[in-house]
């Protein structure tokens, strides 16, 4: 049998040299990539950067999807969050967990990741790639390609099992390296650099931020609906969702099906609307008044709404103050 690594696959590019320096040493690198409710592209990885940039590094893509256990992680990390809802330390930790699982399934010696050290405040720093490397049990076990030169050598690094003199000694958040590499590995596909993945985002921060303050269980059908559209909330236990442009649109009419109540304007441009909750008269009148807000206004014209199979008056028209509903997240 061939000598076998594992490698964690961002779709990003340092995470695609990193496993393309070690396939260079012999290897068959097997890219995992994790796949949450929170991704944008959920259901559809086989089209993303990962999996493109891997194919063009010569790298088999496995997708992993966190499930029910990454969700319940993000309520209550142990390191806490960043600067907004992203728990990069405990995130890092489980995604290597389950890489862990699959090194000692395929026999490889150790994981890889593109971490360059200083790139990152929260995840990227000494300290934390210690903790890190710690708390997922593979201490000595993380090969860092990108910045080996500057840290201390892993196990199969001291065991010449792979030869550290071909690493690189990068550091902070120049791409000078990278995009060079790139050229000459000839890698496509990757993704332009991100801030970070949907957790960082202020507004996404804040939707979740109150769900998890209503909902003792969050699942990824909550999530699937928290991602999209200007959200309100009427009590407790009640979610109205407008789309913002015709894509969102799209996605809450095929969501209607997975039991929310649709709501479309009749006979009128204007955003869809899901229900989640109770469908009772006041509130099917504020999420009728929600539609006839964002609808572009057709002079001359009573607008009336369709819920499910049934059209009805929502009414004259009121400012959102006036509604008995409340904005939630930043934009709306
Ligand atoms: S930015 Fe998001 S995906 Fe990346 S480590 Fe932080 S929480 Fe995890």
């Amino acid at each position: 049998m061939g000598k076998e690594a594992i490698a964690l696959i961002s779709g990003g590019l340092d995470s695609i040299i990193a496993a393309r320096l070690v396939r260079e040493q012999g290897f068959h690198v097997t890219g995992l990539y994790f796949t949450s409710a929170f991704s944008k592209s959920y259901g559809n990885e086989h089209h993303t950067h990962a999996a493109l940039a891997s194919r063009s590094a010569g790298i088999d893509l496995r997708i992993i999807d966190l499930g029910q256990p990454y969700i319940d992680l993000i309520r209550t990390p142990r390191h806490g969050y960043g600067k907004n809802i992203n728990p990069c330390i405990d995130c890092k930790i489980h995604m290597l967990q389950q890489a862990r699982t699959v090194m000692e399934e395929v026999g490889s010696p150790f994981v890889i990741t593109g971490e360059v050290l200083g790139q990152r405040p929260m995840s990227q720093r000494r300290d934390t790639l210690n903790v890190i490397e710690r708390e997922s049990g593979l201490r000595g076990r993380i090969l860092r390609p990108l910045s080996a030169a500057l840290l201390p050598p892993s196990q199969a690094e001291q065991d010449g099992v792979i030869d550290r003199s071909r690493f690189l000694g990068i550091s902070g958040r120049g791409r000078t390296v990278q995009l060079q590499l790139a050229e000459r590995y000839n890698l496509q596909g990757f993704s332009a650099p991100a801030g970070g993945c949907l957790l960082t985002d202020k507004n996404f921060a804040e939707k979740l931020r109150d769900l998890f303050g209503d909902k003792e269980v969050v699942t990824s059908r909550d999530i699937r609906l928290l991602i999209l559209g200007r959200h309100f909330k009427f009590g407790k236990d009640t979610r109205i969702v407008l789309g913002r442009n015709s894509r969102e649109n799209e996605i809450l009419l095929d969501l209607a099906d997975e039991g929310y109540d649709l709501f479309t304007p009749h006979q009128f441009p204007g955003p869809v609307a899901v229900l989640d909750g109770p469908d009772t008269p006041e509130i099917r009148q504020a999420v009728g008044r929600l539609i006839l807000i964002y609808s572009k206004s057709v002079t001359g014209s009573h607008r009336m709404i369709r819920c499910n199979n049934e059209i009805f008056d929502p009414g004259d028209p009121l400012p959102i103050e006036a509604l008995p509903v409340r904005k939630i997240g930043t934009e709306y």
